[in-house]
């Protein structure tokens, strides 16, 4: 079993998780270098909450104050009925509670700063490098990884940060495909200006729910210059090819949001939006998840993290932030196996390392997917048309949506809190094979 230690890293995916682990590992002293398949001038859409436990990752990348700086405190969205009566909070942060606010900002911006940050940092990022396959050498401690324009780099250690629909991951899993959820969400994005009579100063995040669907908007920048709104529909499964078709159809997108949101019970409010809203402005996000045993390959020098780990529902609001944590605790542990390599201890063992991260990373994720799970099936139950059945609803939505509720160990988690938890295990389990 290898006994050498990571020297040098090769990071497949240039979302979220690579660059986050990419500045992680520099701050360990560990090289990497990047390999992103898509050309550097793209550009992903959407937005992102990045809640209080995503900040405090990117405060130990340095990053708080930049993070800050491209986008707007967001801690809460209200849950409303159509009468605009509360029914609940979401919490995302609190600087006061957690330490951090949730920042909202596109999800492109927050990829660009950590992209931008490894380019001035030295880290090497090469675009258009689309991976298609990878091995491990036992006996040398080598991962070796293709891309599609024939290349072949070695490193001591492959992770795939290449997102849901993973190809690291079929060198670890193999077989192991995303699940299609029954649902996508389709949304439209707008310049505030292009609805009649909306006051931007009016606009807050907020759900809509009622018995014939729900509805979410929020502003998509600090003064509300430009809108996002959402709704999350029921539909079937479909290849990947049939989503690419999909998505591209904005017609189709804007008419499966007007219908129904564009007549009753819907306020002119929410009407003036799916009908006005330019066709370029719609997109969808079709919810796939996937569940692994397994994050690392049989000898340790292949592993996935971030969403090609565990596609969450998209309802957690937490991908990108246990996309952070993921980077951050594999850099320390990784960091923890060169150190007890140089240390007269007994050999530790790469694999031990990795699978105590493994399981850390895996129980927390499990935990948050739960508490989404219990979320959503109460917020879906507001929906049920019996009206004493949605007060009962309205209640149990009241108690699980953020106040009174304990949400420290959720936005609370710290790298620190992690390596408390590692070396115990560490020191529970032995090292050394
Ligand atoms: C519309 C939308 C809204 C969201 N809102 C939130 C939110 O509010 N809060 C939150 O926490 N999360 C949110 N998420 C989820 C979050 O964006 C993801 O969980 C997060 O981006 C995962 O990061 P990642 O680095 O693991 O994967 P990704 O960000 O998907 O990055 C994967 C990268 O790998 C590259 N890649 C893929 N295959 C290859 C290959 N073969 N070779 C080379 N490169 C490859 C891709 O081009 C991509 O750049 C949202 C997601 C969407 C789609």
């Amino acid at each position: 079993m290898t006994s050498k230690s990571i020297k040098n890293v090769v990071i497949i995916g240039g979302g979220i998780s690579g660059p986050a682990l990419a500045l992680a590992l520099q701050k360990h002293s560990i090289n990497s270098t990047l390999y992103e398949g898509r050309p550097s001038n793209y550009k992903v859409g959407g937005s992102i909450a990045l809640s209080s436990n995503a900040m405090r990752m990117l405060d130990n990348l340095g990053l708080a104050t930049k993070t800050r700086s491209i986008g707007y405190p967001g801690d809460t969205m209200s849950l409303v009925n159509l009468e605009g009566k509360e029914l609940g909070i979401l919490t995302w942060g609190s600087e006061t509670l957690f330490g951090y606010p949730a920042i909202i900002t596109y999800r492109n911006s927050i990829r660009e700063l950590l992209l931008d940050e490894c380019q001035k940092n030295g880290i090497s990022v090469r675009y258009d490098m689309r991976f298609v396959g990878a091995s491990e050498d036992p006996e040398t401690g080598i991962a070796t990884a293709r891309f599609a324009n024939g290349e072949i780099v070695e490193a001591d250690l492959l992770v795939g940060a290449d997102g849901i629909f993973s190809r690291v991951r079929e060198a670890i899993m193999p077989g192991h495909t995303p699940k299609f959820r029954g649902q996508v969400t389709v949304r439209g994005f707008t310049a505030s200006k292009n609805i009649k009579g909306l006051d931007k100063n009016d606009v807050r995040s907020k759900i809509v729910l009622s018995p014939a669907g729900s509805f979410a908007v929020l502003p998509a920048d600090k003064d509300a210059d430009h809108i996002i709104f959402f709704s999350t529909l029921t539909t079937h499964a479909r290849s990947k090819e049939e989503w690419r078709e999909f998505s591209k159809d904005q017609v189709g997108l804007k008419a499966m949001l007007q219908d129904p949101f564009s007549k009753e019970p819907w306020s002119e409010y929410i009407r003036n939006l799916v009908t006005q809203t330019p066709v370029e402005g719609f997109d969808c996000w079709p919810f796939h998840t996937i569940t692994i045993p397994q994050y690392t390959s049989t000898h340790g020098h292949i592993l996935v993290l971030g969403d090609a780990a565990h596609g969450l529902p998209p309802s957690a609001g937490q991908g990108g932030s246990m996309a952070l944590e993921d980077a951050l605790t594999l850099a320390l542990t990784i960091s923890h196996f060169n150190t007890a390599l140089s240390s007269p201890s007994p050999s530790p063992s790469l694999l031990n390392h990795l699978h105590i991260w493994h399981h850390i990373r895996k129980q927390r994720i499990a935990k948050v997917e739960e508490r989404t799970n219990a979320s959503t099936s109460t917020r879906t139950a507001t929906l049920t048309k019996s009206e004493e059945e949605r007060g009962e609803k309205e209640k149990a939505l009241k108690e699980v949506s953020g106040k009174g509720v304990e949400l420290e160990w959720l936005y609370g988690y710290s790298v620190e809190g992690f390596e408390g938890e590692f070396e115990g295990r560490l020191a529970g389990v032995g090292d050394g094979e």
